[in-house]
This record gives C-alpha cells, structure tokens and sequence, in this order.
C-alpha cells in the first residue's frame, strides 16, 4: 500500500495551572494513498490534537509536541520552518473543520475566498482562477455556479456553506484532506449528503482522507478503516469490517453498544459509565481498566503490548496477549 503520510511516536502535552496535560501520548498511524481513515473517540481522547498536530497548529505555548516525526512526501513536518509549513497548509494538506462559518468570512463573496485559496498558492491569472472556482462548485455539487460565486456565505444553507468549505480545502489538489467533526453541526439528512460528497470527491480526486469524528455513525458511511483513540492513545485499529464486526478491545466493544441502532429502535443503548482517565498523571498501565469489565490485575500495572490480529487489525488490550497471565504472576512475586 502507498503510504501518503505517517505519523510516529507523536507526544504532545499542555501546560495548564493544574499542570501538564498528555494529550496525545505516543501515538502511530499511517494513511495510505485514496483511503478514508476515521479516528474515532470521545471528546478529550486527543483526535483533534493529533490532526492539529499534523497541520501544526497546536498554539505553543500552551501546546508542545514532545516527540515523535509526522513523514509526509520524504520530510519531517515537524521539523519545517513556518514558513514552508505554510506552503503545505491548504495546498498539499487541507483541513476543515465542524462549523463552516469559522472557515468563511462573511464580507468576502465566495468566489473571492475560493480563488484566494488558488491565487496564494498558485501564479495563475484571475481569470483562471474564477474559472477553477467554478469547476470546484461543481465538483462539490452547487447549483449553478457562475451566479453563486457572486453571492456571500450569509445566502447559503449550512449544508451548502460546508461543501464551500470543501471546495475552498480542495482547490489546490490536496493530498490529504483532514476533515475534524465535518458533519456534527448538520442536520442528520443534510450530514448523510455531505458524507456522500467526501465520498464522491474522493472518487473524483484520488485525495487521502482523516476523518476525525465521535460518531461511528458518521464512521460506519464513509471509513476504510478505523482508529480508536482512548486517553491520547489508539487503542484499537482495522478496516472498518474489524471494527464494526470484530472489535476486540472493551472500549471499541462499548462505543459500538452506545451507538443508536435503527433495528434495535434504540432500546438497547448502554453508554460506557465511568469517566476517562486524568491526563496530568495518566495511568501506567491500561487507561481503560478503571471501565472495563474484563479488566486483570496486570491492566493496571503495565500498558499491554500491541497484538497484530490481522494486516490492518491491532490492538492494545491485554486480553489478547496470552502472556498476561504469566506477567502478572510475575509482577505479583516482584511486590
Ligand atoms: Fe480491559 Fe485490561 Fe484490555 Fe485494558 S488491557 S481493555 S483493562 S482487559
Ligand atoms: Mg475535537
């Protein structure tokens, strides 16, 4: 598989008055060529800090990332100046984000804030540009675009200004695309809309795809495969058949449980009780254990070791390595 972007053993930390937050705590993921990867988690488990991470956005201070190497196109990104960060900001990889109005501005048509887009990247005559416009309003399905680019955010429903954010990410034929919550601030029909748009534009376009979402409803419409991030790590990740059809890990099994099913009327959503874990000291061994039933005397002692169960199926749960018995009789003679 052609991999578009890696990202390694990513830290990042925030300072805080009550001290220093590990928001992502060693996190790997890799993004190949076309695909759509969803990372998925409750709010907090450090998804967004990882996708600001790659678009380094992360406001130091407060935020620091202490390690790890993000490969995209043979470089580091952690290690480019600003300047060429900015370079690759919009025109190798866009990011968009919940609510399209904060991605808008409200005084400038939306002709004039697509082709911004182009013309700060790219030394093409206006003319060309406006031309370019309208080819992405029809990519991402506005009607009649010549007379809509006129017109100002203001006149456009929420569903219509997020496929303008999208033409605006997609302008300059990003690589990669992250979208972080594209479609919570939607209606759920007008969300199943935009969910298909990624889909087609993917088709179109060939771009790579981050979604970053809480919602495995979202999830389960679009994704190739999926990351579970729990307490800055990932806890679990497959395609999207191992996640939904064979989830290993006790989180993954209950983010699936809590998910409103059509066939099941509602009747049988049991939400993950417990809370997750402070991040100012984070557990040494499973951030979970504190919620899980299954959980073993080691889960609180050591963090588990990755178990690959297939080419794109791993998890970090300590159910799955056989020699969790033998560590805690282990650690049981060390205390
Ligand atoms: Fe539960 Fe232990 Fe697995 Fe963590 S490692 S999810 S506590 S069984
Ligand atoms: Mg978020």
């Amino acid at each position: 598989k052609n991999t578009v972007l890696s990202v390694h053993d990513l830290h990042v930390s925030f300072a805080t008055y009550g001290g220093e937050v590990k928001a992502v705590r060693g996190v790997n993921v890799q993004l190949h060529k076309g695909e759509t990867l969803a990372i998925v988690g409750e709010s907090g488990c450090g998804k967004s800090v990882t996708s600001q991470s790659i678009m380094r956005l992360i406001p130091n201070p407060p935020g620091r990332i202490t390690e790890g190497s993000i490969l995209f196109k043979g470089q580091d990104l952690l290690k480019l100046s600003e300047k060429e960060m900015r370079n690759v900001r919009g025109k190798d990889i866009s990011m968009i984000f919940q609510d399209p109005m904060t991605a808008l501005n409200p005084t400038l048509t939306i002709g004039e804030q697509i082709m911004e887009g182009i013309l700060q990247h790219e030394n093409i005559p206006k003319k060309a540009a406006s031309k370019k416009a309208v080819e992405m309003l029809n990519l991402v399905g506005i009607p009649h675009p010549e007379e809509r680019l006129k017109q100002y955010p203001h006149q456009f429903s929420g569903g219509m200004r997020q496929r303008i954010v999208i033409a605006m990410a997609l302008v300059c034929q990003p690589d990669v695309l992250i979208a972080d919550e594209p479609t919570t601030a939607l209606d759920v029909t007008i969300q199943a809309q935009i969910l298909e748009l990624f889909k087609e534009v993917q088709r179109k376009t060939g771009v790579s795809i981050i979604l970053i979402t809480h919602d495995l409803g979202v999830v389960a419409q679009v994704a190739d495969r999926i990351a579970v991030m729990y307490a800055g790590k990932i806890v679990e990740e497959g395609t999207r058949r191992e996640i939904f059809y064979k989830p290993q890990h006790p989180y993954t099994q209950g983010l699936l449980k809590s998910v409103p099913r059509l066939d099941l009327d509602g009747a049988a959503l049991t939400p993950i009780s417990g809370s997750p874990p402070d991040l100012f000291s984070p557990p040494a061994g499973c951030p979970f254990s504190a919620r899980c039933d299954m959980a073993m005397e080691v889960c609180d002692r050591v963090y588990p070791v990755k178990t690959t169960l297939s080419n794109d199926h791993h998890v970090d749960c300590w159910l799955q390595d056989p020699r969790a018995k033998v560590m805690l009789s282990t650690i049981s003679l060390t205390i």
